[in-house]
């Protein structure tokens, strides 16, 4: 891939937490219009890996560059859904404010939300199947319905790049394969995606290209390249396996 056609570019990043490495070294460059896995077991880096892209931690040495000016220009076109276990939701708030959340970035700090504003919030839970849930606190919710209303505030920050930490993390099948559509429609639409996952059951199904990480790049390129046995046994400490009669490869926890 041409340099000129990449729409983020990581050159030799690392990053630690006290001294200790979350991950080092790390290179590539995205492709726009694609939905990105990343990959790899727990601990590899991969929650670090999107935060540091984002500038929400701290690198050690290396850089980022987002190619394109109006992202560069606007954070507002970034979207972040974090890792669910990571958001208190003793804080009572109302899902049409989560949501609302998502045109704060546009606003002028002396603006309140307009009329389109709330428009958009319904037109965004609509996509989502949340609309007879809006004034439910999202603290009563279950986790899929949790993880629509923060995929509907991304939507509605009408961003060009995401980032998803664990979208499908303890949600229900319902849920799961309605995030990944509209996520399949947002790409088909133009927008660049970074999806944290650690199943890799189906890695190969919902993303057009990985990176796969352990504490490093283990590999980054379109999925079939990626996903070779060699290189997941080298990120999986070789706790994978293929099953007969099931074209699929598996951790195998032990
Ligand atoms: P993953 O998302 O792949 O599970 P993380 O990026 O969360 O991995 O973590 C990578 C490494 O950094 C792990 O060893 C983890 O314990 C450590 N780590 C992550 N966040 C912090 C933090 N805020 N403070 C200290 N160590 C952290
Ligand atoms: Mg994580």
């Amino acid at each position: 891939m041409l340099d000129q056609e990449a729409i983020i570019k990581v050159n030799n990043l690392s990053v630690s937490y006290n001294g200790k490495i979350a991950f080092s070294g790390i290179s590539f460059a995205a492709a726009p219009r694609q939905i990105i896995g990343v990959i790899g077991p727990n601990g590899a880096g991969k929650s670090t890996l999107i935060k540091a892209i984002m500038g929400l931690v701290q690198a050690d040495e290396g850089s980022v560059e987002i190619m394109s000016q109006a992202l560069t220009k606007a954070c507002k076109r970034i979207a972040y859904v974090p890792q669910r276990n990571s958001i208190d939701f003793d804080f009572p708030v109302l899902v049409e404010d989560v949501v609302l959340m998502g045109r704060f970035p546009h606003l002028k700090w002396w603006e309140f939300p307009g009329k389109r504003d709330y428009e958009l919030v319904m037109e965004c839970l609509e996509q989502v199947d949340m609309v007879d849930y809006r004034k439910r606190q999202i603290g009563h919710l279950s986790g899929g319905q949790q993880q629509r209303v923060f995929l509907a505030r991304a939507l509605a920050q009408e961003a060009e790049l995401f980032f998803l930490d664990e979208p499908f993390a303890g949600i229900d099948m319902t849920s799961e394969n309605m995030i990944m559509k509209l996520l399949k429609d947002l790409r088909d639409r133009g927008k660049t995606l970074f999806v944290v996952h650690h199943d890799l059951s189906k890695a190969e199904t919902y993303f057009d290209s990985l990176i796969l990480l352990k504490n490093k790049l283990i590999a980054y390129g379109k999925k079939d390249e990626v996903f070779q046995i060699d290189r997941l046994k080298e990120a999986y400490d070789g706790k994978v396996a293929t099953f007969p009669g099931k074209e699929q490869l598996m951790v195998v926890n032990s």
